[in-house]
């Protein structure tokens, strides 16, 4: 029995989908893509190497990768207000003689932080668009980073982080400023914060090569402290409805085990008729598209 030609271009085609994908996007032609079909095919020949050297990275100097100066001063708002926070709950602790509830504390906030980092990216993945008052713009950047997921990496540090830090600065300076004897809520509030400010760094970091993050990182990825590349991973693959959490990851099992957003999603639904995207896809808005050279699901 013969194969036909084609049954192997198919066939092929599928074993390197995403390879595939972005070419035929970029309307790039390659000869492997277009292998003449009388030609006896060869799979050695069709194999698309990643290293390929036709493709350049996905403009790398594209100055909205870039970090602006007000945007690096945002974070350096956020990030002394957080070591404020820190540096209190140390300062009352000292005072205090009170040690292990600070550090609790500390620790719930970083707990606090994944479930958080959880149910905003769950809210801003499933409903609103690019005009939603207030949340718009990181709506239309989480769509964004689900259509081309390894941009992120090649953000700048500030660029990346900004919006949250932003948003820390506003809402957790005026606590510093109210409870800043308190070492319990302010060692909740310093690492809360600072994680949620962080977990852009954190989901940047899911994304990267092992080979290319810092060994450190690594670690704590693989032990659990930083949420892991694999984890992270399943976020970016169907169904696109789990794996939202991306500071630590912890509560990523609990939430999608006991359908959790799911759950929130009737309620939505059958409250305020309003349909989740995850309910309508895989769609184009969603699937990936992904680069020859992509360390995204490298894992
Ligand atoms: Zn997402
Ligand atoms: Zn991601």
């Amino acid at each position: 029995m013969s194969i036909l030609p084609n049954h192997h271009h198919h066939h092929h085609a599928a074993t390197i989908g995403r390879h595939y994908h972005y070419r035929h996007h970029n309307h790039r032609i390659y000869a492997a893509a277009t292998t003449p079909t009388k030609i006896k095919p060869n799979l050695e020949k069709l194999i698309i190497k990643p290293t390929t050297p036709f493709v350049t990275p996905p403009k790398l100097d594209d100055p909205s990768l870039k970090s602006t100066w007000p945007q690096r001063a945002w974070v350096a708002t956020g990030c002394t207000t957080v070591l404020a926070s820190l540096a209190a709950s140390l300062v009352g602790s000292v005072d205090s003689h009170i040690w292990v509830e600070p550090i609790l504390s500390g620790f719930a906030g970083y707990l606090f932080a994944d479930l958080g980092s959880g149910v905003y990216h769950w809210g801003i993945d499933n409903y609103g668009d690019a005009s939603t008052p207030v949340f718009g713009s990181q709506i239309d950047a989480f769509q964004g980073h689900h259509k081309w997921p390894w941009t992120i990496t090649k953000r700048q540090f500030a660029n990346n982080l900004h919006a949250l830090a932003r948003v820390i600065t506003y809402t957790v300076l005026p606590v510093d400023l109210i409870w800043h004897d308190q070492p319990v809520v302010m060692g909740f509030v310093g690492m809360a914060s600072g994680c949620i400010m962080f977990s852009q760094q954190f989901h940047a970091w899911a994304h990267g090569t092992k080979s290319k993050l810092p060994p450190l990182v690594v670690a704590l990825q693989d032990s659990g402290v930083l949420v892991s590349r694999s984890q992270h991973a399943a976020h970016h693959r169907p169904p696109y409805n789990n794996n939202y959490c991306i500071v630590s990851g912890v509560w990523n099992r609990v939430l999608d085990e006991n359908k959790v957003f799911e759950a929130l999603e009737m309620v939505f639904f059958f409250k305020l008729g309003r349909r989740p995207r995850s309910w309508s896809e895989p769609n184009s808005d969603w699937t990936e598209e992904l680069p020859e050279d992509s360390p995204a699901m490298d894992n």
